[in-house]
């Protein structure tokens, strides 16, 4: 056997994990916030990765750190993209991004994907699919976290966009793909949401549901050339009818419809000139704060859940005790009511 196929010794893998570990000590949440506010992108990832652990000594360090951030954060526009897988996404991101790093900003772009835990990769956030962003100074790209549920993800995700605008990013994208829930998870970590559309794919909302196009504060026709252009600019006009038929929001914003070709980089300045006549609006009528306040208790109602869940779960015994609850019930012994109650009281009477 050559030198380089022998198993590595006891004592190099101890003198691995011991650096390993010592790494891990050395994150010091006072020594990342310098980092952050020096606009790291390397400090920025640590951070998230820090924010995304779930062990332990890491979530008492991520909740200094996000304290240490707060003061610095908030001044971003943050932007949600959602639209179904094809749609133009991460080639619309690349262009846009780029344009607003063109206007002197510094963007970030995060993703909350509800399928990554399935596939064990990610295919938003993908750097690989945002080439001419991923290279760029002023771009952080970061893909979703796959760890825990959606709400558990998401929870990190409006973590990461505070951390995010402490390393002075002024624009958030938080990409989405638009077929399930966490559209609405994106929606509620954001000031202004894009929804992404192809014209003419046969069904004019595309599995779209209407819910989703009445959170939309702008529909963009993705891939407006070549012989698309024709279709695209009548989607456009029915899109446009549509939304009309909708309830009129409560900040008095008319959603906007717009074509673009992120390839022939058509519309993109538009885009960003409809979100900033979205700020003209919203800012002075204090209707922004207003909703990024509601949108912290919302979070704040969400963490008080999981924590609660966190704490039900991590209690002595209860697997096993809910397994034979469980066995009673399908039994037709006691009725699914009375289970839970059974079960509730076990949590009370080992954590009181
Ligand atoms: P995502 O899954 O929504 O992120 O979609 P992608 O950005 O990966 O785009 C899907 C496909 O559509 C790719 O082959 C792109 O090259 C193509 N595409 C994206 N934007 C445009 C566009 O503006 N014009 C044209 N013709 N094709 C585009």
């Amino acid at each position: 056997m050559s030198d380089s196929k022998k198993k590595p010794k006891k004592e190099v893998i101890a003198k691995i994990l011991a650096s390993k570990k010592a790494h891990a000590n050395r994150i010091q949440p006072a020594l990342l916030i310098e980092k952050l506010k020096d606009g790291s992108k390397s400090g920025l990832s640590e951070a998230i990765t820090l924010i995304e652990s779930t062990k332990a000594e890491d979530i008492q360090k991520g909740q200094e750190l996000l304290k240490l951030a707060l003061p610095y954060s908030g001044k971003s526009i943050r932007i949600g993209i959602t639209g179904v897988p094809g749609v133009g996404k991460s080639t619309f991101i690349e262009s846009f991004g780029s344009y607003l790093i063109q206007q002197g900003k510094k963007v970030a772009v995060l993703a909350i994907d509800p399928t990554s835990e399935k596939s064990g990769g990610s295919i938003l956030g993908d750097k690989t699919r945002m080439v001419e962003l991923s290279a760029n100074e002023k771009a952080f790209i970061r893909p979703s976290a796959t760890a825990g549920s959606l709400g558990g993800v998401a929870r990190k995700t409006r973590e990461s966009v505070l951390l995010c605008e402490a390393a002075g990013f002024d624009v958030i994208l938080i990409e989405t793909v638009g077929v399930g829930q966490s559209e609405i998870a994106v929606h509620s970590m954001t000031d202004f949401f894009l929804l992404l559309m192809l014209a003419g794919a046969g069904d004019e909302l595309q599995g779209i549901k209407r819910g989703i196009m009445e959170m939309a504060d702008a529909i963009l026709i993705t891939k407006t050339d070549g012989k698309n252009v024709k279709m695209a600019n009548l989607a456009r006009a029915e899109y446009k009818n549509a939304l009309h038929l909708f309830p009129a929001n409560s900040n008095n914003w008319i959603p906007k419809v717009e074509t673009i070709s992120s390839i022939e980089k058509k519309g993109i300045e538009k885009a960003w000139s409809i979100i900033e006549d979205f700020e003209t609006q919203t800012i002075p009528s204090g209707w922004f704060k207003k909703k990024r306040d509601e949108q912290q208790q919302f979070w704040m109602d969400e963490t008080v859940k999981d924590l609660l869940l966190n704490d039900f779960y991590k209690t002595t015994g209860l697997k096993e005790f809910k397994e034979k609850t469980i066995k009673q019930m399908m039994s037709g012994e006691i009725t699914s009511f009375q289970a839970s109650e059974l079960i509730i009281n076990y949590y009370h009477k080992n954590n009181d």
